[in-house]
C-alpha cells in the first residue's frame, strides 16, 4: 500500500508517535511540520478550533501535503472558561506548568467544593489542502473538579489539580494508559481515526 504523507503541525515528538501509530494502518505517512521548514504560527484565534486551522492550515499551505493540528486545553466554570485557549501561558511566559498551576488555585480560592466543574478539551482539525473547505473536525472534553492542593506525579499541565470523580483519583494519578483511553485527547483521536478511516474508503 503507498502512504500519503499527512504533516502535523507541531513539533512535540511525544505526538508525532501517538499519531503516527494510529494513522499509519490507514495509509497515513505522519510527518513533522519541521521537515517541510514550517515555522509555528501565531495563534490569533479565540477560539481552539480557529486556533487549530490556522496552524493545520499554514501547514498544509507550505508544505503542499494534507495537514493535522491539534489545539487543547482546560476550560473552568467558575472562571468563564478560563484558561481555555490561554492554557499554556496563563500565569504568562515563559510557560510553566507549575506557575500556571499556581495560579489557577490563587483565581479559584474561596470558590467550594460542587462549584470547581471544568473540562479539558482537544481538537483536531485535518484538512485536505490549504483551500479545503470542509477541513474535518473533532472536538471532545473530559469532565472534572479543581483540587484544592495537588495530588499525583504522573502526567502534565494542570493534571495534578484535576479531579476524576468517577476514578476518586486525580489525571495525575491515572495510570498513562488509562489516561490515553478517557482523555479529551485520546477520545479525540480515536474519534479522528474513524473519521478518516470512513473518509479513505468512499
Ligand atoms: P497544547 O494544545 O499542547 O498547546 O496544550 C495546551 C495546554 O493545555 C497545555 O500546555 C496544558 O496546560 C493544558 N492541557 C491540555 N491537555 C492537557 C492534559 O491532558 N493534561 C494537562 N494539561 C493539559
Amino acid at each position: 500500500m503507498t502512504s500519503t504523507p499527512l504533516v502535523l503541525a507541531s513539533g512535540n515528538a511525544g505526538k508525532l508517535r501517538e499519531f503516527h501509530q494510529l494513522l499509519a494502518p490507514l495509509g497515513f505517512d505522519v510527518r513533522p511540520q519541521a521537515e517541510y521548514d514550517v515555522p509555528d504560527v501565531e495563534e490569533t484565534g479565540l477560539t481552539f478550533v480557529e486556533n487549530a486551522l490556522l496552524k493545520a492550515r499554514e501547514a498544509s499551505r507550505i508544505s503542499g501535503w494534507p495537514a493535522l493540528a491539534d489545539d487543547s486545553g482546560l476550560e473552568v466554570d467558575a472562571l468563564n472558561g478560563a484558561p481555555g485557549i490561554y492554557s499554556a501561558r496563563f500565569a504568562g511566559e515563559p510557560k510553566s506548568d507549575a506557575r500556571n498551576n499556581a495560579r489557577l488555585l490563587e483565581r479559584l480560592e474561596g470558590v467550594p467544593e460542587g462549584q470547581r466543574s471544568g473540562r479539558y478539551w482537544c481538537l483536531l482539525v485535518y484538512l485536505r489542502h490549504a483551500e479545503d473547505p470542509v477541513p474535518l473536525i473533532v472536538q471532545r472534553s473530559w469532565e472534572g473538579e479543581i483540587l484544592t492542593h495537588p495530588r499525583g506525579e504522573g502526567g502534565f499541565g494542570y493534571d495534578s489539580l484535576f479531579w476524576l470523580p468517577d476514578q476518586a483519583m486525580s489525571a495525575a494519578e491515572l495510570p498513562p494508559e488509562e489516561k490515553n483511553r478517557l482523555s479529551h485527547r485520546g477520545r479525540a483521536l480515536q474519534a479522528l481515526v474513524g473519521a478518516l478511516g470512513g473518509c479513505q474508503e468512499t
